[in-house]
């Protein structure tokens, strides 16, 4: 092992509190010298705003080193000449700056939250009917806030995609390409890198089915019986300070 990829809320903060121990077991897992990148499926804020929002909770992470579904989204967009409505979140918008929406060929999904309206889905509705594809960030179910567990963007795919009948093109976790690509940033092979998450379908089960070793922590979305979903040679760990040392051992760092 010579890498880890890190998933970031639920594994290293909820809401705007990083979890306890989370800052200290950042810091061993850099010390221990391995290279670090981040991949999140959020698409409630562009990725210098989570890279803000890290630093303000005391997490130090580069803007290089965060992947996030909606930079993947976009990288595909421009690379087809798509015009996307985009159903998400107003704070992601800005990362969308300078691409052309209409008229509105195809349809991009983030967790848009409240913009989750009958007559912002009803409008996708109509365009996936014409022909448009689907492109949307993951199949996340839920995620932890700091009140309780709350609707992600999957069930809203799920939607889209019953009413259609049609399948969406996942861009985030757990398609393949996108834990490639963060291992191909890296220049680590993926079978030579840890995922680590608290999401055991898009995080852990979506890294070891493109080849990587996956790591559940039992925080933030975590519930008793995930493990009972694991793929066979996923490993568990209670929290990102038990990962981190997890991690330093397979890597064998003293
Ligand atoms: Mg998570």
């Amino acid at each position: 092992m010579e890498a880890v990829l890190l998933d970031l809320s639920g594994v290293l903060y909820v809401g705007e509190r990083p979890l306890p121990g989370a800052r200290e077991a950042l810091e061993r897992l850099r010390a221990g010298g391995l290279p670090l990148r981040f991949l999140t499926n959020t698409s409630r804020s562009t990725r210098a705003a989570v890279a803000a929002r890290l630093a303000r909770m005391g997490l130090e992470v580069p803007e290089a080193e965060i992947f996030t579904a909606p930079r993947a989204a976009l990288a595909r967009i421009r690379a087809r000449g798509l015009r996307p409505m985009l159903l998400v979140h107003p704070g992601l918008v800005p990362e969308f700056e300078g691409v052309a929406t209409e008229p509105a060929d195809a349809v991009f999904l983030g967790d848009a939250g409240e913009a989750f309206t009958y007559a912002a889905l009803n409008r996708a509705f109509r365009l996936l009917m014409e022909g448009a594809p689907l492109l949307a960030v993951g199949r996340n179910r839920y995620f932890r806030e700091p009140d309780g567990l709350s609707l992600d963007a999957g069930p809203f795919v799920a939607a889209l995609e019953y009413a259609a009948g049609v399948e969406a093109e996942i861009v985030g976790k757990p398609a393949p390409a996108f834990f490639h690509a963060a291992c191909a940033d890296l220049g680590v092979p993926p079978a030579r890198c840890l995922m680590i998450g608290d999401d055991v379908e898009a995080d852990v089960a979506g890294a070891v089915s493109a080849g990587l070793q996956g790591l559940l922590v039992r925080t933030g979305k975590y519930r008793p019986g995930d493990e009972a979903r694991l793929p066979p040679g996923a490993l568990v760990a209670d929290d990102l300070a038990q990962a981190v040392a997890r991690a330093l051992a397979l890597a064998r760092v003293p």
